[in-house]
């Protein structure tokens, strides 16, 4: 298997293109929960997205993640016009390009590391076996080889937040899109699951990490703040 910072193209298009995307809710009262915004992330970027509650983090996760659409604008994925796509074949873009990783970790607690890592591959057409080797895999590249048959209870925070860091790498993502990656965790596990994001950066994956912790925001090589459905790039340091 390659590593998780394989490269589809580097010479392709953006990873992340949005053209004047953003979503208001009709009410009443109307909310623009994100005003139209231009927005580029390139292949191997590590982009933290910073703003309080009720900033609008949620609205741009689920419209960069295909969860929700937008009701302005064009977001193109890959160089793919999601817009015109069926619910079906977003759904099958955004198994294919996007691994989560949310604050939670939603892994099973009665499966082993391994198996919750396989089971993100449930629907390939792969045999179990293949699947258990490539999670095994998987998890070897988030430091945890020696923990695959454990369960989630027998691992500290740190470590299940890098099953759930393997379980959205398997698939060999575009993108690793993680909400609040570190808001379950104590200062040495946030460190611990930073410095992974860190190296998997450093491999050539592309990272987009939201949250509202300023620390957590400066591991990005680059950081959006968003405010009142307002998108901005900060200044860098
Ligand atoms: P964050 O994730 O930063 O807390 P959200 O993206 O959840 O912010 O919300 C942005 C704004 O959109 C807020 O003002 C929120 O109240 C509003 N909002 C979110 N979801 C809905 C909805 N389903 N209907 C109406 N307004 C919503």
């Amino acid at each position: 298997m390659t590593g998780p910072g394989t490269v589809r193209d580097p010479a392709g298009p953006p990873v992340i293109e949005f053209r004047g995307v953003g979503l208001s809710y009709p009410g009443p009262p109307a909310v623009e929960a994100l005003r139209p915004s231009e927005l580029t992330v390139g292949r191997g970027e590590f982009v933290s997205v910073i703003g309080p509650s009720g900033s609008g983090k949620s609205t741009f996760l689920n419209i960069a993640g295909l969860l929700d659409r937008p009701t302005a604008g064009r977001y193109l994925l890959d160089g793919i016009d999601t817009a015109s796509l069926g619910d079906a074949d977003r759904t099958a873009l955004r198994g294919r390009r996007i691994g989560f990783v949310f604050q939670s970790f939603h892994l099973l607690p009665h499966r082993s590391a391994a198996e919750n890592v396989a089971l993100a591959m449930v629907y390939r057409a792969e045999k179990p076996r293949q699947r258990l080797a490539r999670a095994r895999e998987a998890l070897r590249q988030v430091g945890l080889g020696h923990r695959a048959a454990a369960l989630p209870t027998r691992l500290s925070g740190g470590e299940r937040q890098r099953v759930a860091i393997a379980r959205a790498l398997v698939g060999r993502p575009s993108i690793l899109l993680c909400d609040e990656p570190t808001g379950n965790l104590d200062s040495a596990n946030t460190e611990n699951v930073l410095g992974l994001l860190d190296d998997l950066h450093a491999e050539g994956m592309t990272v987009l990490v939201i949250t509202h912790d300023p620390a957590v925001a400066a591991r990005g090589s680059r950081v959006l703040a968003i405010r009142d459905g307002v998108l901005t790039e900060q200044a860098r340091a």
